[in-house]
């Protein structure tokens, strides 16, 4: 079944740790027709049993959360603090989505002649495609509550980070979820990935990853009307005014870019700082972002990992040629390891720098003039994933963020991402939303029946 296997490889310390077995389109077509007649028997299941297998899920996942962070550690190269808060988010966001078989409840709308009421249809078999930045967790928001609707799903995670996935999958199965629902594919994007969107049994696509791929995705699954949901890419600003705390916005600034080692969508990687505090804001910058703790993944003092790949780090590094006007830098260890110290430039406002998704620990800061040109700014990318506003001022904050075209805001802080609240972007970052109080619905069809009552 499968024709190939792949070396998995520790980020920090250049060693194979172990070879994965690649799956061809034979072996996806297998899986997938193994998750069809799963599918249709997870449907009829009681809602109340299918929360409980749910709930059944989770609590495996917590028994295991040192695990699989050890595992995200040694594969991604994750701070082992950042990759134990990812195994618990897994556990807490399936944990959210169990109440939702029980709650799926659709509607009874007023009619002449009859009974009208509605039906969430689960749609099948869902694929879900994940990107290697955060493995588990983008997995569980596509997985979680595409299960929660009835759906049986197949994963294919990125190919330098499956670990933690098959580990998942293991836990799943362990934990009493039915033979074939839940089925993690390890493959090429080009074979397994491309394989799901061309399955006439896999309604539906969750793809998170490149803008470039996930426009190939969308345009494949037009062929058969296929349902997607992209999450892509980003290049948020992070807005600084002159009438914010300037010292909580400079200290906080690098962690709003540099978590993951910058390799993060929702990364703020234009901080743009009005005019007359610039000078100000990078006084205070230069010693947070030399104070960022970069090093062993595996010790708990440790903020920041190195990036995932030799490749990936070439592509970053291309960023930082010898005359990039780099402001300052961080620290980065030396030795094997594909480090990348935290790296702060001053370019101009055209320069690709400022335009392209670096994906890395590298961040722009550019000087702006007032609100409207902020806005201007902020809003000069085909992007609009995160973003965040630093003002004291109440209403330029709402003014801001309703201006801004981006689907995640935070005001005087940096966070994007919350299990109970939607996620995803405008523009080219994406399409659909995950994660909230909605996300099953997106896993369902909306039946209408209407049901005649004689006349008495
Ligand atoms: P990528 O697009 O190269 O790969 C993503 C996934 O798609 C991988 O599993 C890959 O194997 C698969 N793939 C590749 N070619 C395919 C094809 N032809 N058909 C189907 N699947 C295919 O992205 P990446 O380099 O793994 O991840 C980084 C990107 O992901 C960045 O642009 C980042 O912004 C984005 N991202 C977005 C979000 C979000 O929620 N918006 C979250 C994380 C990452």
């Amino acid at each position: 079944m499968s024709t190939s296997t792949s070396d998995v490889i520790n980020p920090a310390t250049e060693e194979v740790l172990r070879s994965v077995e690649l799956l061809d389109v034979d072996g996806v077509d297998e899986a997938v027709a193994r998750a069809v007649i799963a599918q249709r028997a997870w449907a009829r299941l009681a809602p109340a049993d299918r929360a409980a297998a749910l709930r059944s899920f989770a609590a495996a996942v917590d028994a295991h959360v040192p695990e699989l962070a050890a595992l995200e550690v040694a594969n991604s190269g994750h701070p082992v603090g950042n990759a134990t808060w990812e195994a618990g988010h897994v556990r807490d966001v399936l944990q959210f989505y169990s109440a939702a078989p029980e709650r799926l409840s659709g509607k009874q709308i007023p009619v002449a002649g009859g009974l009208d009421v509605t039906f969430n249809e689960p749609l099948g078999v869902v694929g879900v495609i994940t990107p290697w930045n955060f493995p588990m967790t983008i997995a569980a928001w596509g997985f979680a509550p595409a299960l929660a609707a009835g759906n049986a799903v197949v994963l294919k995670p990125a190919e330098w980070t499956p670990l933690t996935s098959i580990r998942l999958g293991e836990l799943a199965l362990a934990a009493g979820l039915p033979d074939g629902l839940f089925q993690v594919l390890p493959g090429k994007g080009s074979v397994v990935g491309e394989r799901f969107v061309t399955h006439p049994d896999v309604r539906k696509i969750v793809f998170t990853g490149s803008t470039e791929v996930g426009t190939r995705v969308m345009a494949g699954a037009a062929a058969q009307v296929k349902r997607v949901t992209l999450e892509l890419g980003g290049k948020s600003a992070n807005i600084v005014f002159d009438d914010c705390d300037l010292e909580k916005a400079a200290a906080t600034a690098p962690y709003g870019v540099f978590d993951n080692a910058g390799q993060d969508c929702c990364a703020r990687s234009r901080i743009l700082v009005q005019r007359n505090v610039y000078d100000r804001f990078m006084e205070l910058l230069e010693p947070a972002v030399k104070g960022l703790v970069v090093g062993d993944p595996r010790a708990e003092d440790t903020e920041m990992g190195p990036l995932v790949s030799r490749a990936h780090r070439d592509s970053v590094a291309s960023y930082v040629p010898d005359d990039a006007p780099v402001a300052f830098r961080g620290a980065a260890p030396s030795g094997p390891g594909w480090w990348f110290p935290p790296t702060v430039l001053t370019p101009q406002r055209q320069d690709r720098t400022v335009r392209e998704e670096i994906f890395g620990p590298v961040v722009t800061v550019l000087p702006f003039d007032d609100e409207a040109d902020a806005i201007t700014l902020a809003n000069d990318t085909p992007y609009g994933l995160s973003g965040s506003i630093w003002t004291d001022n109440l209403s330029r904050a709402l003014r801001v963020t309703r201006a801004v075209e981006s689907g995640n805001l935070s005001v005087n802080s940096h966070s994007s991402v919350r299990y109970t609240t939607p996620f995803g972007g405008f523009k080219q970052s994406g399409l659909g939303r995950e994660l909230g109080p909605d996300a099953p619905l997106s896993f369902t069809e909306t039946k209408n029946v209407f049901i005649a009552i004689e006349e008495a």
